[in-house]
């Protein structure tokens, strides 16, 4: 699975206006060309625009960025000042994300020397309000970001944006293939497939998984050889597991169903897909092993059917490309409620990612009672200790809404007799306030847990999907929250519109 920004770009558009003369736009050319050169580095390339004077070349760039599917959005900076009425058409147009960066040229002023020759070129203070201004006007979605751009906060924020805009794109042409249905009678993993195609861009449809199941059937036992000894290089396997050991069969049954799970991927073009253990037909285990390696390379993943938590772990796996750390389905699943020290023990049946964990993972055959099929492997192991984050998705009938809560992932105890992937995790500000917020916003059981990057990404991810984000941090009071949610349920039904 594709999770790399190469050959992605990001526009930068320089506004200002004919008026100042050539002399000066060839200044403001090459200023913008440094302020450009300062971005160097980031993780989407900077591509640098020619300076926009007029209201129909401002209009074609955005049809031409529009077109074009390496543009994954605009940078646009006022370096002078460049009348707002000229970028009404081009705005309307455009479709791609957009930061506005607020900088100037120079760092420092040059006091001594200040004439109105200066004054004139250097105008980005009041050229960038008449831009922030048309923009609020006329309702367009956008980051502001202010500095100069030798400031790493500046940079920093410019980068949490490109990868919060790269997983838009990736979510754009998301294909998700669903194995069966959702699990029965679950209410929060339901949803609308239809306005989440409009919404994200994420095209959901069902195969049935016996299909799944012809495909693994059609597994060349020289491909799960090959297979098994990778698993022999990267994980602690059991004995019993190995070539020679008495449940090795189980592995290759397991080895089948990734290799027929990716085949059938990679043939339909799906970057996520679910599964249900009430539907798994001729497949012999739940898959396990396959579904945590294929989440760890990229892939979304949301289990009994959910759908939505499919399309967070996917894009949470883009926003983290080439960072350290990874993207996994999470479940809230039991606590430790010592006051004061309050902890959750988070899992699945078997489906969490081991990019979460630096530790090389056990790979295990055990009896699980779900599902009624064989003993499925899976990879043992624990998440670890460090900043990460948990957002849910859940569908309130005329929207969906984002939930994310800021976690502490801890180094756990021994845990034995425990043999699925976990994380063990405090959350902020503190148990109480995070679980009564998220229950009181309606948020899902199911999560995606990242360790990659930090709830900036999905900030910016929602300002760019339009899509109601509630965050639970450091900075969250029970009381707070809940005006927050009263107040976003009125906004959003007016946002929408009738
Ligand atoms: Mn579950």
């Amino acid at each position: 699975m594709l999770t790399t920004y190469d050959g992605q770009e990001v526009w930068f558009v320089t506004g200002s206006q004919t008026m100042y003369g050539e002399e000066t736009l060839r200044q403001v050319a090459e200023q913008s060309r440094q302020v450009v050169a300062g971005l160097e580095g980031l993780p989407v390339r900077v591509v640098w625009r020619p300076v926009l004077t007029d209201p129909d070349s401002i209009r074609r760039l955005a049809l031409d960025a529009n077109a074009r599917d390496e543009v994954i959005g605009i940078v646009a900076w006022m370096h002078t000042f460049s009348p707002a009425k000229m970028w009404i058409a081009g705005l309307d147009a455009l479709r791609k994300p957009l930061l506005h960066l607020h900088t100037q040229a120079n760092l420092e002023l040059p006091w001594a020397d200040i004439d109105f020759d200066f004054m004139n070129l250097n105008q980005a203070a009041h050229g960038d309000r008449e831009f922030g201004y048309i923009q609020t006007r006329l309702g367009v979605a956008r980051k502001t970001v202010s500095g100069h751009v030798s400031d790493p906060r500046v940079l920093c924020e410019i980068e949490t944006w490109q990868r919060a805009a790269a997983a838009w794109t990736a979510a754009r042409s998301l294909r998700i293939a669903r194995f069966g249905d959702n699990m029965r009678y679950v209410a929060v993993t339901e949803g609308d497939k239809t306005e989440a195609e409009l919404r994200f861009g994420v095209q959901v449809n069902t195969w049935g998984v016996n299909e799944l199941a012809a495909a693994v059937d059609d597994v060349a036992p020289a491909d799960v050889d090959t297979l098994v000894e990778e698993y022999a290089d990267r994980y602690d396997v059991a004995p019993e597991l190995l070539p020679g050991g008495e449940r090795h069969g189980s592995l290759r049954d397991g080895a089948a169903i990734e290799l027929g799970l990716r085949s059938f991927l990679e043939g339909g073009g799906f970057g996520a897909f679910t599964t249900s253990f009430e539907d798994l037909g001729g497949l012999r285990q739940l898959p396990g092993l396959a579904v945590q390696r294929l989440m760890a390379e990229g892939y979304g993943f949301g289990a009994e059917g959910d759908w939505k938590t499919a399309i967070l772990v996917r894009v949470a796996n883009v926003m983290g490309a080439g960072l350290p750390g990874g993207a996994s389905l999470m479940e809230d699943y039991t606590y430790d409620l010592v006051p004061g020290h309050e902890r959750i023990l988070g899992a699945h049946m078997l489906e969490v990612a081991p990019s979460l964990t630096t530790a090389v993972p056990s790979l295990e055959v055990h009896p699980l009672a779900i599902g009624g099929k064989d003993d499925p492997v899976r990879l043992v192991f624990t998440a670890d200790p460090g900043p990460a984050v948990v957002v849910a998705m859940s569908d309130l009938r005329d929207r969906f809404r984002l939930v994310a809560n800021v976690v502490e992932n801890l180094s756990a105890p021994d845990l034995p007799h425990l043999p699925v992937g976990r994380a063990v995790w405090r959350p902020a500000p503190d148990f109480r306030t995070s679980s009564a917020c998220w229950l009181a916003a309606g948020a899902a059981h199911h999560t995606v847990m990242t360790t990659t990057v930090g709830v900036d990404v999905f900030r910016d991810f929602a300002e760019i999907a339009r899509t109601e984000l509630l965050v639970i941090d450091e900075t969250t009071t029970v009381q707070a929250f809940q005006h927050e949610l009263r107040w976003n349920h009125a906004y959003h039904r007016l946002a929408t519109g009738l």
